[in-house]
């Protein structure tokens, strides 16, 4: 039997483990980061890529602010596919264009860069915009877009080739115990790692190491549906589009005064609500543009009958809706998918500490590719009382 040993054991290689393993990393710690497949291929993989800290309540505004800059500041050394060409708030009536006004005063007093963009504005940014939606914008200057896939993959190897990272694929932890002062994991490789500390970001599939804790928690499975067109080289959609159904939706907007009232007016049967619908669009580096997306939650009581279809009737409603908005070169559909991710109903990340060093972190939802490189740096702060 092989033995591996190391300061820290990061078990899962998403953005959240991926973030805590830097930040070990940065203090000088010898850590390993174990992924079961060869490369992440979860939530990390599948989302959109926007990094958007103008969406978040404003404690979290300051994580996605810190990730903004730590992503800007690595790109700075190797290309992570790090775009900064800004977010959009595209608001088609006067309750949205209430609410964007209203958050960019909210953001002007935190001192945090934003801009009214008028109706020509907007179609003059974003050509494709249709004039009989657009009403007005908000945009965000500092804010990025990534290509996931290659964000994480590359990221990886950065850690690896710069920082000295152990990165350790096609290796699932099948057990984590404490004995003798060390942790020991158990792997299904025949390797076994020991460490002092460990953290488990396994996304949401950490009821394989901790099944008790996961059914008894407040997690809730939430299943997004997305798609991608074919490669648009005449379309060129700049950064991250975000719709009136977003602010609708995105917690930033709740602090506005006028939320409560807003949202108490919304038939809460219409069918975009029913199925958390709301419309985004980003381009990918090859022309695609990402269209989503949809929202199913499950508590983690039921997960044994969460569902695991794609809804074409509901892709379909997704795209009519893009179409309204959006003129596209060609609507032809490349791909669609489905994410799974985690979300606590009573905090915003699940953190459960178990025999006082392993540290299971996991449930940051829909906020992971942008909240969890500041995230992960507070939480590594304070846990290993260093400063990163
Ligand atoms: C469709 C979609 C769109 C999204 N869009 C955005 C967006 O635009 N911006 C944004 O900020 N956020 C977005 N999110 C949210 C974001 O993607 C997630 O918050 C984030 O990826 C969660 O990261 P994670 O590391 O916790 O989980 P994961 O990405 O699920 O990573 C967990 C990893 O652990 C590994 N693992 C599990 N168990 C083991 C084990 N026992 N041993 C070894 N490895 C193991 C898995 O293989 C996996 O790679 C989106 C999510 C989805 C699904």
């Amino acid at each position: 039997m092989k033995n591996m040993d190391f300061d820290i054991v990061v078990v899962g290689g998403g953005i959240l483990g991926l973030s805590h393993a830097y930040h070990c990393l940065k203090s000088g710690y010898k850590v390993a980061l174990i992924e079961k497949n060869d490369l992440p291929r979860d939530a990390s993989v599948r989302n959109f890529g926007q990094v958007v800290p103008s969406g978040f309540n404003s404690q979290w505004q300051q994580y996605g602010l810190e990730s903004l800059r730590l992503y800007k500041e690595i790109q700075q050394q190797v290309d992570i596919t790090v775009r900064q060409e800004g977010t959009v708030y595209i608001a088609s009536n006067d309750e949205e264009v209430q609410l964007i006004e209203e958050l960019a005063a909210i953001n002007h007093r935190n001192g945090y860069a934003s801009l009214l963009l008028s109706q020509r504005n907007c179609l003059d940014r974003y050509p494709g915009i249709k004039p009989a939606y657009a009403r007005a914008g908000l945009f965000f200057p500092e804010e990025i877009v990534v290509d996931p896939r290659l964000a994480v993959a590359r990221l990886i190897g950065y850690c690896c080739e710069q920082l000295s990272l152990q990165y350790i694929p096609h290796t699932t932890i099948k057990e984590i115990v404490r004995s003798n002062g060390r942790i020991h994991l158990d792997s299904t490789s025949g390797v076994t790692f020991t460490a002092d500390k460990v953290f488990v970001c396994s996304g949401n599939e950490f009821q394989l190491l901790y099944p008790h804790l996961f059914r008894q928690s407040d997690l809730k499975i939430v299943k997004l549906q997305m798609m991608d067109t074919v490669p648009q080289p005449s379309v060129r959609i700049a950064g991250s589009v975000l719709t009136g159904w977003t602010i609708r939706r995105y917690e930033s907007f709740q602090e506005c005064a006028s939320y409560a009232g807003i949202k108490a007016r919304e038939d809460q049967q219409a069918y975009h609500l029913q199925h958390g619908v709301h419309i985004l669009f980003k381009q990918l580096l090859d022309g695609a543009v990402v269209i989503g997306d949809s929202h199913h939650y499950t508590p983690v009581s039921q997960h044994a009958v969460a569902d695991f279809d794609t809804s074409a009737a509901l892709n379909a409603f997704m795209i009519a809706e893009a179409q309204k908005i959006y003129q596209l070169d060609d609507w032809q559909i490349r791909n669609t998918w489905l994410g799974f991710y985690c979300q606590c109903a009573s905090r915003e990340v699940y953190n459960e500490t178990i025999d006082e060093h392993i540290h299971i972190v996991t449930g940051i939802g829909g906020k992971g590719m942008t909240g969890s490189l500041g995230y992960a740096k507070e939480h590594i702060t304070k846990l290993l009382s260093v400063s990163v």
